[in-house]
């Protein structure tokens, strides 16, 4: 019979590299619990209505990228896209917005159906970090020196912070009316994803990496010269603080994002490290989602982090956490000493919480337990034979260093341990 794959672009992520994951998992839950959020897990699957309204009917995510589909009672399901959209039915549901703010994050999967390439899948994972209920510049800024400060604390460097200001949903439609007028007269110039969303996503027309266009879209109108003075000076504020806490930015009047509900801020962190799929976070101000997914006004802002292209820049790094091999490795022979074998693994256990230890299963002779032994990269073999279990002894041979062999008592074997191990890191 033919075997079983997985789903084109829906990664396993093997044992080898689940270190690098949870490393990067644990430092983002250090940062986040130092600046205050806490962890909200909402379901995977949500009503397709959420995604519409929210994300919006024009965009990428919406019109081609969904998994959608009908649950057994007709109902419209979709496979979350993103969580943004979650984090608010989420907060509104509850009423956790009733006059206070709330500062939340979430990790997991999300699903988009995308043609599948490096830093690209159709099953990911994000860091998704929201502030919901804050209409200040100084939350914007906070959000992005929490990311300042994991990249810091991830040891990643050269990764570039850009920003933007899309103004307000009415400055947004003034703005659109302008730059299709523009884009327009321009038409020739423009490549054909581009001429689609003349008429559906004129905006994201801006993001095009294409650089035949570059030319066209440089001379294009900016949607910072159209800002009102509210969201003008709501920008300058942040610029004003972000200077003031060291952290490089540059403005990029080209920065749009690829969901209909941003307002105001936008940001992107980029790198150069990972080819043509650079952004590894994305974010900005949603101020009319809260509304817009029937709950009272109000102010919004927040960012996800691609973790897939984290961990392949921490996988370019020197210092990649891999799989740590176990202390000791317990092999035993005869059937008295099997029968003992996991009652004494167990007491070492009780005696030693940070001791990776692992029993030998299953049959073979000394000399396969031995090859599984040295396979499992143990320091230590602990070996369990009639001679030991008659005189209440265990054989510790040493596994990597000269292969020395010794005898050591049952009741000392704990001791002997915490000498040899720093069960601490
Ligand atoms: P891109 O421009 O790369 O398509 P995006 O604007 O669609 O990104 P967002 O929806 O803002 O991205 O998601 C935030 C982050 O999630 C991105 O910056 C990226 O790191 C990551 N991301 C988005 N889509 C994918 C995907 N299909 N596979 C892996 N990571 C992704
Ligand atoms: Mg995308």
């Amino acid at each position: 019979m033919k075997a079983i794959q997985a789903i084109r672009g829906m990664k396993d992520i093997p044992p080898a590299e689940t270190p690098v994951w949870r490393r990067l998992e644990d430092t983002a839950r250090d940062v986040l619990t130092g600046y205050g959020y806490h962890e909200l897990r909402p379901p995977m699957v949500e009503k397709t209505e959420l995604f519409r309204r929210s994300v919006g009917e024009g965009t990428d995510i919406v019109e081609k990228e969904m998994y959608t589909f009908d649950d057994r009672n007709g109902d419209s399901l979709t496979l979350r896209p993103e969580c943004t959209a979650s984090v608010v039915r989420a907060a509104v549901e509850h009423g956790w917005l009733r006059g206070r703010g709330q500062r939340l994050w979430h990790i997991g999967a999300m699903f988009r159906y995308e043609k599948p390439q490096k830093g690209r899948y159709r099953q990911f994972h994000q860091l998704d970090v929201e502030a919901l209920g804050y209409p200040g510049p100084d939350i914007d800024a906070e959000l992005i020196l929490l990311g300042e400060r994991l990249w810091q604390r991830l040891g990643l460097t050269g990764i570039r912070l850009e920003i933007n200001s899309l103004g307000s949903r009415e400055i947004q439609e003034a703005y659109r009316q302008q730059l299709v007028a523009y884009l327009s007269a321009h038409e020739q110039e423009l490549d054909e994803d581009s001429r689609r969303r003349l008429t559906s996503n004129p905006l994201r027309i801006l993001d095009s990496k294409n650089p035949d266009m570059g030319a066209c879209l440089a001379a294009a109108p900016r949607i910072v010269d159209c800002l009102d003075d509210a969201s003008a000076s709501h920008f300058e504020e942040l610029q004003a603080m972000l200077s003031a806490s060291g952290v490089a930015f540059r403005v990029n009047p080209r920065l749009v994002r690829g969901l209909d509900y941003y307002t105001g801020t936008v940001f992107e962190w980029i790198t150069d490290d990972l080819g043509a799929q650079g952004a590894i976070c994305g974010g900005g101000r949603y101020d009319g989602l809260v509304e817009e997914i029937g709950g009272a006004p109000a102010p919004a802002t927040g960012f996800a982090v691609g973790l897939e292209r984290v961990v392949a820049l921490m996988q370019s790094g020197v210092d990649v956490p891999g799989v740590r091999p176990p202390h000791a490795y317990i092999l035993a022979v005869g059937d008295e000493a099997r029968r003992d074998a996991h009652a004494m693994a167990e007491a070492l256990r009780d005696a030693l919480p940070g001791l990776r230890l692992l029993v030998d299963a299953g049959p073979g002779n000394f000399k396969r337990k031995m090859k599984s032994a040295d396979r499992s990269e143990a320091e230590l073999a602990l070996i369990l034979g009639e001679d030991e279990i008659r005189g209440q002894t265990v054989s510790c041979k040493d596994m990597r260093g000269d292969g020395g062999q010794q005898a050591v008592a049952r009741a000392s074997l704990t001791d002997a341990l915490k000498a040899r191990f720093d069960f601490d890191d």
